[in-house]
C-alpha cells in the first residue's frame, strides 16, 4: 500500500541492484503520484515522435494503471515541410501506444526548428486550457536540458515555470522527465544500474517492461518520415524507450 514504509535488508552492497531491482522500482512507482488512477494526465510534447522516443514508459504505464492521458503536442513538426504527414504519424502512434484519439492533440501554432523561439507565455496559455480541458490534475513534461537539447524541448519547461510563478495556487502537479548525461543516455536497460544508483528521494523511475519496449517500437514505426538510419540507433539502444525518471519541478 502506498501509504505504508518498506524496509529492505540484505546481506551484501550489490545485493539490491542484483536481486531486488524490479520490486524496488515497483513500489517506488506505487508510492509516486505520477501513477495515480484517480488522476487525469497531461503530456506535453515539443514534436510529433517525442511521445515514442522519450515518453512511451510513462505513458503506458498510465494507461496501464487506467489513469486518462491526454498529450499535446505543440508543433506539427513542419522544419522540412512535412507537417501534414507528421500529423497523421502522430496520431497513427498515438493509438498504437493506446492512447484515445480524442485525447490526443497536434497544433500547429509553433514553428517548430532549434532557432525558433517559443514564447513562455504563448505555451503557457495553451497548457492551461488544456489542463482545464482534459481536468488533469498531473502535467508531464521536459526537464530544462530538454532530453537531447532542443530549445523548443526546453521551451515547454521554460513555461510551466513562468506558470508555477504566476499561479499562485496551481491546481496541478509538475513533473520533468530527467535528461540523464550523454554517457548513460544509450545504455538501454543497462543505465537502470546508474538510475538506481543516482536516484534521490523525490525522484519517480517508470521501467517498461519488454513488451511495452516493443509497444513502443512499433508505434516508432508510424513515424516514417522520421526513420532514418540514425534514428534506429537511438530506438535500439536509447535508455529513455525503457526507462523514464521523474522529478517534481521546484
Ligand atoms: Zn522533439
Amino acid at each position: 500500500s502506498a501509504s505504508d514504509n518498506a524496509l529492505l535488508v540484505i546481506s551484501h552492497p550489490d545485493d539490491e541492484c542484483l536481486f531486488f531491482a524490479p520490486t524496488i522500482l515497483a513500489l517506488l512507482e506505487k508510492k509516486a503520484k505520477i501513477l495515480s488512477a484517480s488522476d487525469n494526465a497531461l503530456l506535453v510534447i515539443s514534436h510529433p515522435d517525442d511521445e515514442c522516443l522519450f515518453f512511451a514508459p510513462t505513458i503506458l504505464a498510465l494507461l496501464e494503471k487506467k489513469v486518462t492521458v491526454h498529450v499535446v503536442c505543440l508543433s506539427s513538426g513542419n522544419y522540412y515541410g512535412q507537417g501534414e504527414k507528421r500529423i497523421l504519424e502522430f496520431h497513427s502512434s498515438c493509438l498504437k501506444l493506446g492512447l484515445q484519439h480524442s485525447n490526443v492533440h497536434c497544433l500547429t501554432k509553433f514553428h517548430d526548428g532549434p532557432n525558433r523561439t517559443w514564447s513562455s507565455e504563448e505555451i503557457s496559455e495553451v497548457l492551461l486550457e488544456y489542463l482545464s480541458k482534459s481536468k488533469s490534475k498531473v502535467l508531464l513534461t521536459f526537464d530544462e536540458s530538454g532530453i537531447s537539447g532542443h530549445p523548443n524541448h526546453i521551451a515547454v519547461n521554460s513555461a510551466v515555470k513562468f506558470m508555477m510563478k504566476r499561479t499562485l495556487s496551481a491546481s496541478f502537479t509538475p513533473f520533468v522527465l530527467e535528461t540523464v548525461p550523454i554517457v548513460r543516455k544509450y545504455l538501454q536497460i543497462f543505465d537502470i544500474i546508474p538510475t538506481i544508483i543516482f536516484l534521490n528521494q523525490s525522484q519517480v523511475v517508470v521501467l517498461s517492461s519488454f513488451a511495452d519496449y516493443f509497444k513502443a517500437v512499433s508505434a516508432m514505426q508510424c513515424h516514417r518520415t522520421q526513420l532514418v538510419w540514425f534514428r534506429w540507433l537511438i530506438v535500439a539502444f536509447s535508455r529513455n524507450m525503457l526507462i523514464n525518471t521523474w522529478s517534481t519541478v521546484e
